[in-house]
């Protein structure tokens, strides 16, 4: 078997890339790789293209099952082309936690609280770190709701980049404080997500830094693209039937679509898909709206408000490619109501000893609904995602003491 080598491959010190171009999601107008971009011409993200067939002649899955569990074993579809470029901090497999209590004989929780910085983010941010290494980015700014702002600050100063980062003022502390430990400068905002993101825009007009939000810049997507490459490969080669992933900008659904059609032409899984559940809170939630309206867009949600606040994104600038793959694979777009995910946060904790995330709260709350109107069934596998450590938010408070001096019947505790 011959290796195919792309015809970019150059310096001894890079490595071959299988990536071919970027296109436009909505036009599919075309871009050169290797060069820096943003949003395309038509104010869309920009997707990655490989030479699959070449990566299908090149990667077997033994080869593959036979490197470590981490997010670099996916190399061959991933577009860092120089290894020198990536700042790793452990980007481990997570872990598929059955809750048989909370949730049911085939339910799994991907946790995705184990990675670097306690969430997800680090999949996407590692990733479009490297590549801005890469490119020459040397400033670069952020939107954040907490916890992509940590793990691009985590990574960005790790490798040297300047970070400026933007939160609304009720972003959960902890978050902030994180970001402020790890490098970057941040600055809380009066507005939320999307008005912090014009701030970053004006900047990135003004020249003085890149813009790294949600989707406006190609490679978090591929990061998080690796989510639905590791279940393929966890579950033995084929997909649950549902998934139910929480959904603000929507990087994570996006990037396991892609992954699963990407796995489809290298051979590796078959044409079945998982139900792709899309799920929001109540208080913030356009993309339901626009599912149920019937619509391609989903106009932006006024007075946004919820607990999960990974998931209070008014408008997505994917919102389009959220809504595709969700009516393609025969899913739905579903919103919890707080006190839902609370309450399922919470039997989570208590029953199966799993602390999730408001976030990850709200997919079992939605799974459950679901369960009642029969959209799933008992016995369907399905997997939930957990995307960050319960520990970044608030809990309920616990103050029983003892005092230690007087009498204490300890047969009481
Ligand atoms: C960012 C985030 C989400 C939403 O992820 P997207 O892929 O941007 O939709 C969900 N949960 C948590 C904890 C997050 O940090």
């Amino acid at each position: 078997m011959s290796l195919a080598v792309p015809a970019n491959a150059n310096l001894a010190t890079e490595r071959p890339t299988f990536v071919t171009h970027l296109e436009c999601s909505l036009t599919g107008e075309r871009y050169p790789a290797d060069q820096l971009h943003g949003l395309s011409r038509a104010g869309r993200p920009s997707l990655v293209r490989y030479d699959l067939a070449a990566v299908r002649a090149a990667l077997g899955r033994d080869t593959l099952e036979a490197r470590p569990t981490d997010l670099w074993r996916w190399r061959e579809l991933l577009p860092v082309r120089n290894l020198a470029s990536i700042v790793s901090l452990g980007e481990i497999e997570t872990p598929l936690v059955p809750i048989p209590l909370s949730g049911g004989a085939s339910v799994l929780v991907k946790d995705e609280g184990r990675l670097p910085t306690g969430s997800f983010k680090a999949r996407g941010l590692v990733m479009a770190v490297a590549m801005a290494r890469e490119l020459g980015v040397t400033r670069i700014a952020m939107p954040t709701n907490g916890t992509a702002g940590a793990a691009l600050a985590a990574y960005a100063t790790r490798a040297g980049i300047e970070t400026v980062v933007f939160c609304p003022d009720d972003t959960p502390e902890i978050n902030v404080r994180e970001i402020a430990l790890q490098g970057a400068r941040v600055y809380r905002v009066n507005g939320l997500i999307d008005e912090c993101g014009a701030l970053v825009g004006k900047g990135a007009a003004q020249g003085l830094w890149f813009d790294f939000s949600t989707l406006k810049e190609p490679y978090r997507i591929e990061g998080k693209k690796t989510m639905g490459l590791e279940l393929a490969a966890q579950l033995g080669w084929r997909l649950p039937r549902a998934i139910f992933y929480p959904t603000g900008g929507g990087t994570g659904l996006i990037g396991m679509w892609k992954a699963f059609d990407e796995l489809e032409q290298i051979g590796w899984i078959g044409p079945e898909r998982p139900k792709m559940f899309a799920v929001q809170a109540s208080g913030c939630a356009p993309i339901v709206k626009a599912f149920e309206d019937g619509v391609e867009h989903a106009e932006r949600w006024e007075n946004a408000h919820t607990i999960a606040a990974g998931i209070r994104v008014p408008k997505a600038v994917g919102d389009f490619l959220i809504l595709r793959a969700v009516r393609e694979s025969g899913g739905r777009a579903l919103a919890v109501d707080d006190d839902e995910i609370l309450a399922a946060t919470e039997d989570c904790a208590k029953r199966d000893g799993l602390l999730m995330c408001p976030e990850g709260g709200a997919t079992l709350a939605a799974y459950r609904n679901a369960l009642t109107e029969g959209l799933v069934q008992a016995d369907d596998e399905v997997v939930l995602f957990n995307c960050a450590t319960g520990l970044k938010y608030p809990m309920p408070p616990a103050n029983d003491r003892i005092d230690k001096d007087a009498p204490v019947d300890l047969a009481k505790l």
